[in-house]
């Protein structure tokens, strides 16, 4: 029996609470298997000894049902947590955010799908909708090659710190935090890369979010290594994947999601950006083709949550830093923004 088999029944473990299991949260720290015995390490912060008793158990249960293994030890190192809001389950894992019901990521396989303006967008319409419940949002961006955030929220300046936590900046109602208020544009790009972790961890970990309902992360684009650590930093209850209608942009909205995958996050469906450019007469002109989205949403098995039409309007929205969602809420492109957003508070449930 190999290693990896035991890895991927240890996959089957969730860490209590979350959807996400404790190979992808990095919390297993070593397998070992021989004459029948499993001996597994893991490694977990927190303050809370019956998540680390339940982790055990699962960990047990698992493995004991693999015919081949006769016997499991496991060996549970707990380190506590400095302060319970900053609870890490392993490594740099966290569970942080406990003040926030749901984080959901914004991602693409690769920039200029619209990913930022459909992440600004679906965040304005989710506070709207959620603003009738008194239900606040956030939106934290992850991009730190081009956070053009700041700019569609029409929001800038540095943060304050408020006993040593960064106090989040407030555009439209929402609670927005950017890689771009802490560095200046000139910042070299080969400086970002080591910061990026770190600055993630942060944002995480020691930003003053208060009580939200969603954040909604606009993750940077790309596959590659930095944006998996990334992803394994973040609590994230679900994802969305942002393709345009070309078919050949299918495959790389598939590695996009290939990688959420990998960390077992949840997603929650594709949304087609860029569609068609409406005329007056409402006909549809099909610029960048057609069946993008239909066709990634197929072979990943999850929902189309929506097409967002080509609109100048939406460019010239988010340049003036008021997405159109909240600009011009009666326009077909604001409608589409909001019926997405419909569908995600639908799966997300309470
Ligand atoms: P990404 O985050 O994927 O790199 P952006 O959100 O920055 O992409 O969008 C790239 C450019 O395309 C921006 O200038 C933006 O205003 C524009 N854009 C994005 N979506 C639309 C749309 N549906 N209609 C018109 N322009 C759009």
């Amino acid at each position: 029996m190999s290693k990896e088999a035991i890895k991927n029944a240890l996959s089957t473990v969730k860490y209590p609470g979350f959807s996400r299991d404790i190979v992808s949260f990095g919390l297993v720290r070593s397998v070992d298997f021989e004459n029948g015995k499993a001996v597994i390490g893991i490694s977990v912060t927190t303050s809370d000894h019956k998540v680390a008793a339940q982790i055990r158990d699962g960990v047990e249960a698992a493995l004991e049902s693999l015919p081949e293994v006769k016997n499991v030890e496991v060996n549970v190192s707990i380190s506590p947590t400095k302060k319970p809001e900053a609870a890490t389950p392993g490594g740099t894992a966290p569970t942080g955010l406990p003040s926030v019901k749901h984080v959901i990521a914004v991602a693409s396989g690769k920039g200029g799908v619209g990913k930022s303006t459909f992440s600004s967008n679906l965040a304005c319409s989710l506070a709207r909708l959620l603003s009738a419940e008194g239900k606040k949002v956030g939106l934290l961006d992850c991009d730190i090659y081009g956070p053009s955030i700041p700019l569609m929220m029409g929001v800038s300046g540095r943060p304050e710190i408020e006993d040593e936590s960064i106090i989040p900046l407030l555009s439209h109602g929402i609670k927005v935090m950017s890689m771009g208020f802490l560095i200046d544009d000139d910042t070299p790009v080969v400086w970002r890369g080591p910061m990026i972790q770190k600055t993630i961890n942060q944002f995480i970990n020691n930003v003053k979010w208060g009580e939200l309902e969603i954040i909604v992360v606009d993750l940077p684009p790309g596959t590659g290594d930095a944006q998996l650590s990334l992803v394994q930093t973040i609590p994230l209850k679900g994802a969305i994947i942002v393709t345009t209608p070309q078919l050949a942009a299918t495959q790389v909205a598939k590695r996009g999601a290939r990688m959420l995958e990998k960390t077992n996050v949840p997603l929650l469906g594709v949304a087609e950006n860029m569609s068609f450019l409406e005329d007056e007469d409402g006909s549809k002109q099909y610029i960048f083709g057609e069946g993008g989205g239909e066709k990634t949403a197929a072979d990943l098995k999850v929902p189309l949550l929506g097409k967002i039409p080509l609109d100048p309007n939406i460019r010239v929205a988010g340049d003036a830093g008021t997405p159109i969602s909240l600009s011009k809420p009666d326009s077909s492109s604001a409608k589409a923004f909001d019926a997405i957003a419909e569908a995600i508070i639908a799966r997300l449930g309470n």
